[in-house]
């Protein structure tokens, strides 16, 4: 069986550049704590933690986080460090988090700060705000938190909220940077046709773009599709259901063990890819495993 890996595969710069903040501040800050998780990688968090960075759901006063009071060496810094994930925060996240005590240091990729400027420019001329992605998702509510006004967010999920733009006439539409632009564009005209002074910004990201036409072909060229990532990972999401249309033989894991000898039945070629923030280390190992039950 011939196995084709998508060269997009894995970490993008902006997933990378995030572990190397985070390492660099594991090696030189002992009180260093990552506010959620930096990327959507449990193996990536693991090690992390593993490197002493500690993770906090919540924001809470640094004097209450564990280890902060007793045990301080004298090197390690007065003030514990915090670090914003890769996909960005509310501004009053890192206001809070100051007035709360710490030194933050922020991991946010400079594509997801582009398009914090963007809005922040757009709110300035008086445009109304919307942004196209998973609602709940963490990239989506810091976009919305750069700003006091209220955004609409448009989930391609879910309809088009008109009741929040039946009197909206200037807007700026933003996309979360991991969308897929097919799904983006027909929204984009929906609101063309009802708002009569639009703005659009494609903010989906170059690496997202690659892993996106790389993905739209490996599943024609292949008999199955394997694409790696966590559950929690929205990029890794958007790879399975692209290729998923394409290719019914299409399975979305997360690590060796969930392989199944049964999926490579007939299978002459193989198509692999890996989400933004799946590590190397894991590719190769689902590629190992693979090799080994066929
Ligand atoms: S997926 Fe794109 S926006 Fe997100 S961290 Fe990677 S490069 Fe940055």
């Amino acid at each position: 069986m011939q196995i084709h890996l998508a060269k997009s595969a894995g970490f993008c710069f902006g997933v990378r550049r995030a572990i190397k903040i985070a390492r660099d501040l594991a090696a030189e800050c002992p009180r260093g704590y990552m506010l959620g998780d930096l990327v959507h990688n449990e193996t990536v968090i693991r090690e992390m933690e593993a490197a002493g960075l500690r993770k906090i759901k919540r924001l809470k006063p640094a004097r209450a986080l564990p280890g902060s009071a007793r045990g301080r060496t004298a090197k390690e810094p007065r003030r514990p460090t915090l670090l914003l994930r890769a996909h960005g925060a509310a501004r009053r996240t890192s206001a809070l988090a100051r007035r709360y005590g710490y030194t933050v240091v922020d991991a946010t990729c400079p594509m997801v700060h582009e398009i914090h400027r963007i809005v922040r420019a757009c709110d300035l001329e008086g445009r109304r705000i919307i942004v196209i992605g998973d609602r709940r998702h963490e990239e989506v509510l810091g976009i919305c938190g750069q700003i006091a006004r209220r955004s609409v967010v448009v989930d391609p999920a879910a309809s088009v909220p008109w009741r929040a733009l039946r009197r909206v006439r200037r807007a700026a539409v933003v996309v979360q940077s991991t969308q897929n632009l097919d799904g983006v564009l027909p929204l984009v005209e929906q609101l063309r046709a009802r708002i009569t002074d639009l703005k659009f910004f494609n903010t989906i990201c170059n690496p997202t773009r690659m892993k996106q036409a790389e993905i739209k072909k490996l599943p024609l060229e292949n008999d199955a599709m394997l694409i790696i990532g966590s559950r929690s990972s929205a990029n890794t999401k958007r790879l399975y259901e692209i290729s998923r249309k394409l290719n019914a033989r299409t399975y979305w894991i997360q690590s060796p063990q969930e392989l199944s000898a049964r999926w490579f039945k007939g299978v002459r070629a193989l198509g692999v890819t890996a989400g933004a923030s799946t590590p190397e280390a894991t590719t190769q190992a689902v590629i190992a495993r693979v090799r080994a039950l066929t």
